[in-house]
């Protein structure tokens, strides 16, 4: 039988199924102890240092008992704490992104995708080069910076190499003020070989979500096709850090298996990560299973209702407190507005989910992968972050002057985002306010901006940010960043 080792390199030993169990039992078993559930609060609080802030962050064990707990008051203290940390490590920006969708061609045969080779009635769809650029251009327009490229797996119809081209293509395109700074990738298991090129490919983050921690559901729910492989599939992050790429992102679908059997494996997954790279993942997404094509969601009975989701995410910020935490378009505008208060640091706006959607007039459904909740503009979600007291950021300093891993992470924890993260934040909200904004948001936007820039700490990079923000607002200069 595997023995638990957060430093193996093997899946059961890293994910180890009897230390999962044994995390529930403790868990349940001190879901109302008070004592230990207020020690628990106040491990995970940020403290002051003398150049920043710190955040001890809390173990699996730990913040499964936190999500075991019912305690009305404590809930809403978790809830409290996970703002708190939000606020001290990011601050009140959102980074927006969009996914681009390149090929739906797959050969796995996932329960709960519509891109699932047994489905012979969805229209297969992969994206030419031209298409590629085009769908650049309106996603440029929209306002976009940065992309999650998405593709199905399938070595004949898109290989390594086209995934590496259209990666090419979407850096290549300059129109108007408009430029993909990032790509972030979300493509199935690979080898370190393949990783390695995309990181040469200039890639973002390599993101890819486990869908379910638990190895028996995981290979029922990957019945035939590469991604069956339960091992190759959760060692990925591991291979993709050996070929070079610091910055990985892990995920699971809720909804597949029990949610606290999944969250103790996500953490366990990032502790894994921290015990053998040093640093930890630097995103965790949080999707939940919808309706597409010929998916039924109520197929699997471990849905989850929103309140529970909502305290899946606080018990996230609370564990992990410098990664990133993403929320999608899966989500409605109610949900993703209870998100973004205890820790969701990026969202997708204007999203479509279909190969060449961004081209069509209305939002296409024939080559979707899952129903989209959030069916706003990107305008609208901007406005609508700033109506909430939030900086809609659209930077991507951050892999571009190489504070990737750990560096990004010690910029965190260095207090520097108020004085970095910060005045991005601004002057790429400037840009698309410049070039892409309706009036509304632009009036409520640059008011917003004036505010902000009062709570830059450094006086020269104050006048530095105003300064580029003027030079935004009265030419065609961009791309400034500190
Ligand atoms: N094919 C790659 C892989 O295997 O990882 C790329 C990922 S796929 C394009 C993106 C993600 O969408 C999947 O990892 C899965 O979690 C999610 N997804 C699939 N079907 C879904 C559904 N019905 N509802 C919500 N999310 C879904």
């Amino acid at each position: 039988m595997a023995v638990y080792d957060p430093k193996s390199l093997k899946a059961e030993e890293f994910i180890n199924d009897e230390e999962i169990l044994a995390t529930l039992e403790y868990a349940e078993a001190n879901k109302n102890n008070v004592e230990l559930i207020d020690q628990i609060l106040e491990k995970a609080r940020p403290r002051k240092t003398e150049n920043g802030c710190v955040c001890a962050g809390l173990t699996h064990r730990e913040a499964s008992v936190l999500l075991a707990c019912e305690i009305p008051e404590k809930i809403q203290k978790m809830f409290e704490v996970a703002e708190e940390i939000k606020l001290a490590f990011y601050g009140n920006r959102i980074v927006l992104f969009a996914p681009l969708y390149l090929s739906n061609y797959c050969i796995n045969g996932c329960l709960y995708c519509p891109y699932h080779l047994k489905n012979k009635h969805i229209a297969r769809k992969k994206l030419t080069q031209d298409e590629v650029r085009a769908e650049v251009i309106a996603l440029q327009d929209m306002g976009h910076k940065r992309l999650a490229i998405e593709a199905g797996e399938d070595p004949k119809n898109n290989p390594i190499e086209y995934i590496l081209e259209c990666i090419d293509t979407i850096y290549s395109v300059h129109h108007k003020n408009g430029d993909i700074r990032r790509v972030n990738v979300n493509i199935a298991a690979t080898t370190v070989e393949n990783y390695r090129k995309l990181k040469e490919a200039g890639i973002g983050t390599y993101i890819l979500f486990q869908e379910t921690y638990h190895k028996k559901g995981y290979e029922e729910l990957h019945p035939t096709g590469p991604k069956h492989d339960y091992a190759y599939h959760t060692e990925a992050h591991d291979r993709a850090m050996e070929g070079g790429i610091d910055d990985v992102g892990l995920g699971v679908l809720f909804g597949l298996e029990k949610y606290k059997y999944e969250f103790a494996g996500l953490l366990m997954h990032a502790e894994h990560l921290e015990a053998v790279h040093g640093v930890g993942p630097h995103t965790i997404s949080v999707p939940r299973v919808k309706h597409a094509d010929d998916i039924d969601p109520e197929a699997f009975d471990n849905s989850i209702p929103d309140e529970i989701f909502v305290k899946i995410a606080a018990c996230i910020r609370l564990a992990v407190p410098y990664t990133g935490m993403i929320i999608s378009t899966r989500e409605s505008e109610a949900v993703r507005a209870k998100m973004l208060r205890v820790g969701i640091s990026q969202i997708s706006g204007g999203s479509r989910t279909s190969v060449g959607g961004y081209t069509e007039e209305e939002r296409p459904h024939d080559t979707e992968q899952f129903d989209v909740s959030d069916q706003r503009t990107l305008d609208e979600v901007v406005y609508w972050l700033m109506e909430n007291g939030h900086i809609p950021s659209f930077c991507t300093a951050c892999y571009r002057e190489g504070r990737t891993g750990d560096r990004f992470m010690s910029l965190c924890k260095n207090g520097q985002i108020l004085n970095c993260c910060h005045p991005n934040a601004l002057m790429t909200l400037a840009e698309y306010l410049e070039d892409y904004a309706s009036p509304k948001t632009k009036e409520i936007g640059y008011k917003m901006i004036e505010e902000e820039l009062g709570r830059i700490p450094k006086e020269k990079v104050r006048a530095i940010a105003e300064q580029n923000i003027k030079d935004i607002r009265n030419s065609n200069r961009r791309d400034f960043r500190f």
